[in-house]
């Protein structure tokens, strides 16, 4: 019986890919339905047999509740963007510069339109599937991607033992054409694009609904330790045989010549192929001087995204509203005639600040010129005057808050006004506090933004040190608040306190104060007390520190009400300073020094190396100049550095010598 079971497996699979992957079947729907039937009869009476890679699975059926929160082992980062020769052209400068005297091949890919997707195999079988989420963690979404059937569950030939495989799972126009046409026919609403449905694919609780869904997934990289391939193009070839659906679009270009010539020709061909593309990405193709160039905060330096010129449509303004956000904000809102652009229908678009309206001349009533690139956001980009109605009145813009009714304030060299009511305009108290609670802040679970407002409207919360003091008698009585959601908030709150210093004080909602800079405050001053008392030439001192940011954080603890929030907080137990461990690991001995890092290294990796340096008080900086102290160099070092370094007589040391120095 055994024998059976898995031959029907092993059939099913190859007809899968031939027809999935492939696109080119073998046998009828008819005769691999009847397989598949069979095999689920057979597998229902021998549980024992039972296989999370079994192609039986593709229907779905299991059930996630919670989808559970997974770091990325290796972080999924963005990608830059852009818009023309020139700016391709500065790219590939930059990366000469870096890199020196080599000749650098590029691999060009579309840039597919999706809901990125990290899945990892071990042995041969896909045991983990995690959407993007803020790149350093997303949800555990397995289920759900298993019953898409060009993902592979059980891969063939010489693959590595464990990696992770990055795509793009996208919807195909037919089949979203078609979901939308048996939706309107059911009386519902159709979906807006493919790309927001394809995402919102990934998130439903019932996986047997997400594989009646035409998702397909595009692979286009992999991740892990020992891999055998030295280029990405290679890369691509090697998981098109394992079985992953890798487009054949992809080519190696040796000249931004050739890179152009490709976007020219994919521009016009795209709108051909089965599903949405939004660019085209080129990414350095030797392995190795892309572990060179490395990475910024957000995105490889090795890779770029081309994008293709957005869609443009005339559109009527029919009203200007005014949103305030959390810091006090004002933003203009554009609200729309509904006009179809790039597949979604556009109903508003930001307008930024007083001075864009300025300029644009834009006034209600009048025909605008709107523009959707990749982001969700539309732009108008400008007016037709010769349409503008004739009794048309420049527009004017409010002077009191829409939400409070305070006068408005604009500082010089701001370009917003803001409410200046902090501790009294509803939506910057609420926003304040549904910051503080987000996920890169205390994370807190069990509690929404919606719920904040629904806690600020009857009185229980006025800040974000009230919610420590919420009682699960207190939250009960509310709309739509059950036993298991109150505990659970109570207990998301609870365990907050956990959270470390530098996010507490990204939390706080200091104004210029994001994450990044939170990080650097944390780690120079280490205590808040510290922070609080910290003159202006202190705080400007700091890596990265500006004139703004500092007098924003001596305003932010001039401030009683955040004074008295702070001491509650730190009452509650909330961490006020850095941890005792973190302290222990951290050090200033190489504080002044500028170092650079280049090659392979045998004790530490490389992103290890640059953490202790930043670690021990050093800056890390990406390439060779008068600034740089030490040049740390690896085994397969480019030579342009080692002649730049000696040139400049920068001292260059090796990754024992750069060990030696912390002891
Ligand atoms: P963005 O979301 O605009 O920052 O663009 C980065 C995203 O593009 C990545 O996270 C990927 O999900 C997606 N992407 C689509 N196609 C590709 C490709 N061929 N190579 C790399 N990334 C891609
Ligand atoms: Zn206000």
């Amino acid at each position: 019986m055994e024998a059976r079971i898995l031959e029907l497996r092993k059939e099913l699979r190859e007809h899968n890919y031939n027809y999935y992957v492939l696109d080119n079947p073998t046998i009828s729907d008819f005769e691999f339905d009847m397989k598949l039937k069979e095999l689920q009869e057979l597998e229902a009476k021998h549980p024992e047999y039972y296989d999370p890679s079994s192609p039986s699975l593709r229907v779905g059926g299991m059930i996630t509740k919670n989808f559970e929160t997974v770091v990325h082992e290796h972080r999924m980062y963005s990608l830059d963007n852009s818009y023309s020769k020139e700016d391709l052209e500065d790219w590939e400068k930059r990366i000469q510069r870096n890199l020196g005297d080599v000749t650098v091949a590029f691999t060009c890919e579309l840039k597919y339109d999706g809901a990125s997707i990290s899945i990892t195999y071990e042995n041969g079988k896909l045991v983990k599937a995690v959407t993007r989420g803020d790149g350093i963690q997303g949800d555990d979404v397995t289920n759900n991607i298993k019953t898409i059937k060009s993902v592979p569950l059980q891969l063939k030939g010489d693959y590595p033992e464990k990696f992770d495989i990055r795509g793009e799972i996208v919807l195909p126009f037919d089949g979203f054409l078609k979901m939308n046409e048996e939706r309107i026919a059911k009386g519902e609403e159709p979906y807006m694009n493919p790309r927001n449905t394809a995402s919102g694919s990934l998130k439903l609780q019932d996986s047997s609904i997400v594989a009646q869904r035409p998702l397909d997934c595009l692979l286009y990289s992999i991740v892990g330790k020992d891999l055998n391939f030295e280029t990405q193009f290679q890369m691509l070839e090697k998981a098109r045989e394992w079985g992953f659906k890798v487009p054949t679009v992809a080519k190696l270009c040796k000249t931004t010549t050739e890179v152009m010539a490709f976007i020219e020709e994919w521009d016009v061909k795209r709108h051909e192929l089965p599903y949405e593309t939004d660019g085209v990405v080129i990414k350095v193709n030797s392995l190795q001087y892309q572990e060179e160039l490395g990475y910024t905060a957000k995105a490889p330096r090795w890779a770029m995204a081309y994008k293709f010129k957005a869609e443009q449509v005339f559109t009527v303004l029919n009203e200007i509203t005014y949103q305030v956000g959390r810091t006090g904000a004002i933003t203009p809102v554009a609200n729309l005639e509904p006009v179809l652009l790039a597949g979604t229908t556009v109903k508003r678009a930001s307008l930024h600040n007083a001075d864009q309206i300025e300029k644009l001349d834009i006034r209600v009533g009048d025909t605008v010129f709107v523009e959707k690139g990749g982001e969700i956001i539309p732009k108008i980009i400008a007016v037709d005057f010769t349409k503008r109605p004739a009794d048309s009145k420049p527009t004017e813009y409010i002077h009191e808050c829409p939400e409070c009714g305070t006068p408005l304030t604009r500082t010089a060299g701001d370009a917003k006004h803001y409410c200046p009511n902090e501790y009294g305009c509803p939506p910057q108290i609420t926003g304040r506090i549904q910051h503080f609670i987000s996920r890169k802040a205390m994370d807190i679970e069990g509690l929404g933004g919606e719920t904040v407002e629904l806690l600020f409207k009857e009185g229980l919360i006025n800040d974000y040190a009230d919610l420590y003091q919420l009682t699960k008698e207190d939250i009960l009585p509310l709309e739509r608040m059950a036993e298991k959601s109150a505990e659970n908030l109570i207990k998301g709150v609870a365990e907050s306190v956990k959270v470390p210093f530098e996010r507490v004080l990204f939390a706080l909602g200091i104004r210029y104060v994001g994450e990044t800079v939170a990080k650097k405050l944390a780690k120079a001053y280490k205590h808040i007390d510290a922070l609080k008392e910290a003159p202006l030439e202190h705080l400007t001192a700091v890596d990265e520190i500006g004139e703004r940011i500092a007098q924003s954080v001596i305003q932010f603890f001039a401030n009683e009400k955040n004074l008295d929030a702070i001491e509650r907080l730190r009452r509650y137990g909330v961490q006020m300073s850095i941890s005792a461990e973190k302290l222990q690991n951290q050090t200033n001995i190489l504080q002044g020094n500028t170092f650079v890092v280049s090659g392979v290294f045998e004790q530490l990796g490389r992103n290890e190396l640059k953490k202790k340096i930043e670690d021990n008080g050093g800056k890390v900086g990406s390439s060779i100049s008068s600034k740089t102290t030490y040049l740390v160099a690896g085994d397969k070092m480019g030579p342009s550095k080692r002649v730049k370094a000696e040139k400049l007589g920068v001292p260059i040391i090796t990754e024992q010598e750069f060990l030696n120095m912390l002891t």
